[in-house]
């Protein structure tokens, strides 16, 4: 009991650094732009920001600061009630940024701020369309908070001009608050203001106001979680009309957040990715470390526009 799982090989090994990466490694650094990639010291970052094929540069941007107002017990980013304001020139000078730093492909992120009327959605729609007035050709998702199932503001991200509507329901049901089931498990993973449905009601809002927007989300594995329940979550998600899945390797952030349970195996994250084909997810993107985000551009063009 309280052991820590030691970490298996297929977790150490190096990562290839694609062709654009040392590019925009150095032109970065003048543009003030604040990159999940480095800040959360993903080890996707060769490959993401390198391309791969199709030459698809992809990068995740965080708006509205670095503190949340909730405490996921997966998640090391900083909590307060009451976070610094948000800086209204953010969205311009962002969207600038990110149009002079060459990428083909962005995801654009944020914090929860359950502190702001609207979350921040009115931020997060801004962005995108100074981004695209500058750059129509750069392919834009938005991986949002659950705006506390607040429709209105779903609403203003999924009409932005955005590509890919994007919201995380982080792991299934069973380890979520608000499950009729959820009495037999004793760890909520997500912050208690967050649940299963309620994050499946933005997803569906999303396409249902926007058909054209591709929707897509995110599924840690490793926290203890079933092979039904993985199974089931993944069929409730195809009939929420999801288009795209990714599924990721649970890592520990620090000693206070939650243990890993298992490490899964390689060839169990190509069995899930077979799985979410034939259920007939546009993508499924299934590996020890896959994020929301991996390759975003790469599996965009190669799944969705060939
Ligand atoms: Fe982390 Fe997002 Fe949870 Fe905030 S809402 S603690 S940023 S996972
Ligand atoms: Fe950046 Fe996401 Fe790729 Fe990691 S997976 S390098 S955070 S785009």
């Amino acid at each position: 009991k309280g052991e820590r799982l030691r970490l298996p090989p297929w977790l150490k090994t190096e990562i290839p650094m694609g062709k654009n990466y040392n590019k925009l490694k150095s032109t970065l650094r003048s543009l003030n732009l604040h990159t999940v990639c480095e800040e959360a010291r993903c080890p996707n970052i060769g490959e993401c920001w390198g391309g791969g094929e199709y030459a698809t540069a992809t990068a995740t941007i965080m708006l509205m600061g670095d503190t949340c107002t909730r405490g996921c017990r997966f998640c090391s980013v900083k909590t307060a009630k009451s976070p610094p304001p948000l800086d209204p020139n953010e969205p311009y000078n962002t969207a600038k940024a990110i149009a002079e730093w060459g990428l083909d492909y962005v995801v654009l992120t944020s914090v929860d701020r359950d502190d702001m009327p609207d979350g921040g959605a009115e931020h997060f729609a801004k962005t995108v369309l100074h981004l695209k007035e500058r750059n129509s050709g750069i392919l834009v998702e938005c991986l949002t908070p659950d705006f506390r199932g607040d429709l209105k503001a779903v609403e203003k991200v999924a009409l932005s001009g955005l590509d890919v509507y994007a919201h995380n329901v982080e792991t299934v049901p069973e380890l979520q608050r608000t499950c009729v089931t959820m009495k037999l498990f004793s760890k909520k993973v997500r912050d208690p203001r967050a649940n299963f449905e309620q994050s499946l009601c933005v997803l569906k809002h999303a396409k249902k106001v926007q058909p054209d927007v591709i929707s897509k989300t995110s599924i840690m594995l490793g926290l203890g979680e079933t092979d039904e329940q993985i199974h089931s979550t993944m069929k409730l998600l195809r009939e929420a009309d999801v288009d795209c899945l990714t599924l990721g390797q649970y890592m520990q952030p620090t000693k206070r957040h939650l243990k890993v349970e298992e490490y899964v195996t390689p060839e169990k994250f190509k069995y899930w990715e077979k799985v979410g084909n034939e259920l007939g997810f546009h993508y499924t993107a299934s590996g020890p470390l896959v994020r929301s985000s991996y390759k975003a551009g790469e599996f965009f063009l190669k799944n969705l526009i060939e």
